[in-house]
């Protein structure tokens, strides 16, 4: 099976590599294709996002890339759009709706960047609850599908990636499933999100397994991504994953192809 990574990061954010080496390594690796999905502009925190004049260069630079290599491999222009941003999406191929940042009184917390930060959230806004950042989080995430109806549900439960959540806490799961629940009407495609095992926080991607039952219980379907911020890490633990949802049911998984979304049986 070929594999296409939707979730990938280049120079334009906070990527190591340009989009030229990018699509030269999915090259050598054989993929279908390689969706770029940079940080949409935040005005609460501008250290790793696209800047709003960069956007053009984007996507004149995937346009050239999409011309030059036509007849090696699909490239598509996408978005990670954070919860704080606006944009007029028009122009890419696909969204990807992450939230990255809890943002309370002028104060912005980045929950992805450092175990640190997560835990100063935690510690200060939250009395130490983790459930109640939790229910925040997850309020923010559905707030942020139903308000701009990404295509994609981008690394569901980030706010694991430090092991300050206790994923097996019933309460948690309880708040993470109805999170499901209440997404669905609006997205249905999750990402299988590998980013936080290259990056050695996590042993299994986002989502965890029981959430990840539970969106196919609920009609979910999954998109593998890599959420890759380097050319060597592009389709990292791709077989991996693939494997992790056949193992709970999944038939087949979602794949962009030629402009459009379509399932490939797995
Ligand atoms: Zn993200
Ligand atoms: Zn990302």
């Amino acid at each position: 099976m070929k594999f296409s990574n939707f979730h990938q990061h280049t120079i334009f954010s906070d990527g190591k590599n340009t989009a030229e080496q990018i699509v030269q390594s999915a090259i050598g690796r054989g993929m279908e294709a390689i969706g770029f999905s940079d940080h949409s502009y935040t005005s609460i925190d501008e250290s790793y996002c696209m800047m709003p004049d960069q956007y053009e260069a984007y996507f004149a630079e995937c346009a050239r890339l999409k011309e030059a290599y036509r007849d090696q491999i699909q490239i598509y222009t996408g978005l990670e759009m954070d919860y704080y941003s606006d944009i007029d999406r028009s122009k890419f191929d696909y969204i990807i709706g992450s939230v990255h940042y809890m943002y309370v009184n002028g104060i912005c917390y980045p929950i992805d960047h450092s175990a640190a930060q997560q835990k100063e959230y935690i510690q200060n806004e939250c009395g130490g609850d983790y459930l109640l950042f939790a229910k925040r989080y997850y309020d923010s995430l559905i707030k942020h599908m139903e308000k701009n109806r990404p295509d994609i549900v981008g690394h569901f439960d980030v706010l694991t990636k430090y092991g300050l959540v206790d994923e097996e806490n019933e309460t948690y799961q309880a708040i993470a499933r109805d999170a499901i629940d209440r997404i669905l009407p609006y997205v249905k495609i999750f990402e299988l999100n590998t980013g936080a095992i290259a990056r050695k926080c996590k042993t299994v991607p986002y989502p965890h397994p029981n959430l990840l039952c539970h969106i196919l219980e609920g009609g979910g379907e999954f998109i593998l991504g890599a959420d890759s911020h380097a050319s060597d890490t592009v389709d990292f633990y791709f077989n991996e994953a693939t494997e992790i949802l056949r193992q709970h049911g999944a038939d087949h998984i979602v794949t962009f192809d030629i402009g459009q979304f379509r399932r490939i049986d797995i």
